[in-house]
């Protein structure tokens, strides 16, 4: 059993601490405008990782005083029918935000996510992924931010870890996730480099970083060599890992959370290998680090939406 020197950063308690200042300015506009801020959620098929994130974005935006509409589509559905539901919400005048959960089904074609995204209010886009969004958080005036990378930076100042000046190496970058990481770690005066599938010496390149936010979804991939002994280091990867093997391959043969494969069948890893505890000064872990901020970032930016709205009228 190997020495665990990381401090680790839970998500959770940074989850509870922003949906706990979220409340009050819930009720304060629920008071004021007779209505609720109110979120429309549409679901495609039956993925069972998307039924799950949906369930909980529901329970987590109710518990806040929100209201959540879940509106379901068939697997079968077309992307026309999808962006006749997107179309609706965008008019409906009690709907103050729009999440499309992804990953889409694939018979919609590769493009669908996009002309989704793309068919949002951006007024309504509380995944930030609108291309007006996108524009703003690239000249430094987000108003609606992807809601991972925004509960990172959240993550970041509860622990009191120092952004402006330092160095940071977001590892991927994708729309989602790499690409707002990095614009919203410049905008707080980082200096950031981005790396992705291409990067050489992508190790020593990461361990030039203090901080390390790692999102490619691959289990296990970064490893103590990518990291300066005391960096902090965010892993957003969630990879489902249904082989016992390769699990024990990662988490070491005697690792107690093979216990937890042997109930399930199955255990959710990051991207980040175990042995990053022993170099790392902080670590957020998966599971339990960056999910629960996710959710928390969704209602925060519902509620922003719903007030820019109100005050628009
Ligand atoms: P994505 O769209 O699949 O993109 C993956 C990125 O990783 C790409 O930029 C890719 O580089 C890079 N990459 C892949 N293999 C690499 C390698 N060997 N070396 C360096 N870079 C590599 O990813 P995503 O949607 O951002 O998701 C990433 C992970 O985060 C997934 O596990 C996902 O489930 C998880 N996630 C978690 C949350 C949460 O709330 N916890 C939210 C979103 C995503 P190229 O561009 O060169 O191909």
């Amino acid at each position: 059993m190997t020495a665990v020197a990381a401090r680790i950063l839970d998500g959770a308690t940074v989850a509870a601490a922003l949906r706990a200042s979220v409340q009050p300015d819930v009720e304060q506009f629920t008071a004021a405008t007779g209505r609720p801020p109110a979120l429309g959620i549409v679901l495609v098929g039956e993925d069972p990782g998307s039924e799950i994130y949906v369930k909980t974005k529901v329970k987590a935006g109710g518990e806040s005083g929100l209201k959540v509409d879940l509106i379901r589509l068939a697997a079968t559905a077309t992307l026309d029918e999808l962006l006749a539901v997107v179309d609706r919400l965008n008019r409906s005048p009690e709907h103050d935000g729009i999440l499309v959960q992804s990953p889409l089904p694939p018979a919609m074609g590769r493009d669908a996510a996009q002309r989704v995204f793309d068919a949002v209010d951006p007024a309504k886009d509380v995944d930030g992924f609108h291309p007006v969004n996108v524009g703003r958080l690239t000249q430094g005036r987000p108003n609606l931010a992807p809601c991972t990378p925004s509960g990172i930076i959240a993550m970041l100042d509860h622990f009191g870890i120092a952004i402006a000046g330092a160095r940071a190496a977001v590892i991927g970058r994708s729309d989602i996730v790499g690409k707002p990481m990095a614009l919203l770690l410049l905008r707080r005066d980082a200096t950031v480099t981005i790396c992705h599938s291409k990067t050489a010496a992508i190790a020593a390149v990461s361990a030039e970083a203090d901080i390390v936010v790692v999102a490619i979804g691959r289990a296990g991939f970064v490893t103590p060599d990518f990291i300066k002994p005391g960096a902090t280091v965010i892993d957003v990867g969630t990879n489902r890992i249904t082989d016992r093997a390769a699990a024990a391959a990662i988490l070491g043969a005697s690792s107690p959370r093979l216990d937890a494969f042997d109930r399930r069948g199955s255990l959710v890893l990051g991207d980040v290998h175990p042995a990053v505890a022993e170099v790392a000064g902080a670590l957020s872990p998966v599971p339990g680090g960056v999910g629960p901020l996710t959710i928390a970032m969704l209602l925060k930016n519902t509620l922003a939406a719903a007030e820019a709205r109100t005050a628009a009228v």
